[in-house]
């Protein structure tokens, strides 16, 4: 049995753990990488991420194509269709790119050990690897555990169905379902409803919540709601699911609607009720490491209740997003390797919903802001008079800036409009520094492009309160 002994053992090569051991490594300190997968990645690159906005972008381009004669251009070959084989071709062609890129990175770091296999606790300074070469003994001083998060199962009767799907096996569908029932209007049902949706499949969302997407500004997904309804999307929120049942050769998914019964049926049930952290057959239970539902319990720098043990990413519960995992693994190596840290804080976190139109958020919403006490205004643009979106021919959106009356600082910046990913960038930075409604309205923002909203929209506000 091979025995390594190191400085910091790293579990999980995702999004978290592969910077984290790559920037402890590279600053000479002796690491040890364990993958359980075949390839560093984790969730995002192999079946979170990545692999969903590859389809994202050939079903956007399906529909910008189908919607081309508003832009004067004639289809003179007839209906546009999508080539699934080709666009699973390209999938597999980047997937492999991007983690053989990262697995040529570590290999050239001499401090870094990068092991597949997966790890178990024996205690709170060894672990053991079962992997394809065998097994590994580890013996460390320090370990971060950053496992990710799997699928949360769907507790009623016929989840078991073939044909009920988790968001992994979709993603690793090989063809384009006729018809999918998603339930779960989170984040990642409805980009996968929309995207699948935009690729020609029939789609119903059925949502417990009152709304889609609970944790969005409540005027955008209202407007993004009516907009997938206009794109043909059954969207039902407020339900409950009862059972599923086969039929003909379909599923269907029976839920009440205020008391009543109702079903939708499909050839594929979508199930996306959330993520739970990864923690089996880690050997916690020989180590003081605490857990729960939610996550691995950890203080504010990242430390467990096992004083040697520390986690990042999905493995510590929400707000489950690939650059926050990086950007706690960032932080903890800075820590690891002494240097001044400043570990992320939620309120300060950016996300993009890859709906059609994308929505973009970073900061408190308005409901958030009141709820904590403070007194906020929200500056709100509407992107129907925008010359880029008018440009795009994507006219579609709100944005809404929150700030606080006392200094008019912005604390939130929310976005439902397409290109909204590429404006977070400038709204996290602008949130992080605390700039106020007058520094946006001064920046020079160049035209046409969705940025001059921001601009725009500060200044307006600024006139109403002068
Ligand atoms: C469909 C979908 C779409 C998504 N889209 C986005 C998006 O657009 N943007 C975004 O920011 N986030 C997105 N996410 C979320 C994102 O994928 C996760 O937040 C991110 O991958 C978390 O990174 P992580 O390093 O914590 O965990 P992971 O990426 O899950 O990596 C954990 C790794 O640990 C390994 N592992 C587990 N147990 C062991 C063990 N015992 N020993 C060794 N290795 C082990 C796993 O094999 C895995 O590779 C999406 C997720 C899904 C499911």
């Amino acid at each position: 049995m091979e025995t390594l002994t190191t400085e910091i053992l790293v579990i999980g090569g995702g999004p978290g753990g592969t910077p984290l051991a790559m920037a402890t490594a590279s600053a000479g300190r002796q690491v040890v990488l364990v993958e359980a997968g075949s390839g560093l990645g984790g969730t995002c690159l192999f079946h979170g991420c990545v692999p969903s906005k590859i389809f994202r972008e050939a079903a956007f381009f399906k529909y910008r194509a189908e919607k081309s004669a508003t832009l004067g251009i004639q289809d003179l070959s007839g209906k546009v269709k999508l080539d699934w084989n080709a666009v699973l071709k390209r999938k597999e062609s980047i997937l492999s790119a991007r983690s053989t890129a990262a697995l040529a990175n570590g290999n050239k770091i001499s401090s870094l050990k990068i092991r597949f296999g997966t790890a178990r606790f024996l205690n709170a300074q060894k672990a053991i690897v079962e992997g394809p070469q065998g097994s590994i003994k580890i013996e460390f001083e320090k370990a971060v555990i950053a496992t990710g998060s799997v699928s949360r199962k769907l507790d009623v009767p016929g989840a078991q169905l073939s044909g009920v799907l988790t968001s992994e096996q979709l993603i690793a569908t090989d063809h384009i379902p006729r018809s999918i029932v998603v339930i779960g209007g989170g984040p990642i049902g409805v980009e996968l409803g929309q995207m699948f949706s935009m690729m020609g499949s029939r789609v119903s969302i059925l949502e417990a919540l009152p709304e889609l997407l609970a944790s969005v500004d409540q005027k955008l997904s209202s407007r993004l709601k009516i907009l997938m309804e206009r794109e043909g999307i059954t969207v039902r929120t407020g339900v409950q699911i009862e059972r599923i049942e086969e039929h003909q050769g379909l599923k269907r998914v029976f839920y009440s609607e205020a008391g009543k019964e109702c079903f939708e049926e499909a050839e594929v049930v979508l199930t996306v009720v959330g993520r739970s952290p990864q923690v089996d057959s880690l050997g916690l239970e020989n180590t003081q490491v605490r857990y729960a539902s939610r996550g691995i319990e950890v203080d504010e720098s990242l430390r467990t209740a096992e004083k040697n043990i520390w986690a990042v990413g999905d493995v510590t519960g929400q707000p489950m997003f690939a650059h926050w995992a990086t950007a706690q693994a960032q932080a903890l190596a800075s820590a690891f390797l002494g240097r001044p840290t400043t570990f992320p804080r939620k309120e300060l976190n950016s996300a993009v919903i890859f709906s059609h139109p994308e929505i973009g958020i970073v900061g408190l919403t308005e409901d958030a802001a009141r709820k904590q006490g403070l007194d906020v205004g929200v500056a709100e643009y509407n992107y129907a008079v925008d010359a880029r979106a008018q440009i795009a021919d994507e006219p579609e959106g709100l944005l809404r800036i929150v700030y606080r009356r006392d200094d008019l600082t912005v604390i939130g910046v929310h976005a439902l409009v397409e290109g909204a990913a590429d404006l977070m960038g400038e709204a996290a930075l602008a949130v992080s520094t605390k700039v106020k409604l007058s520094d946006l309205a001064r920046t020079i923002h160049p035209h046409p492009t969705l940025t001059e909203s921001f601009g725009v929209n500060a200044l307006g506000a600024l006139r109403t309160l002068t």
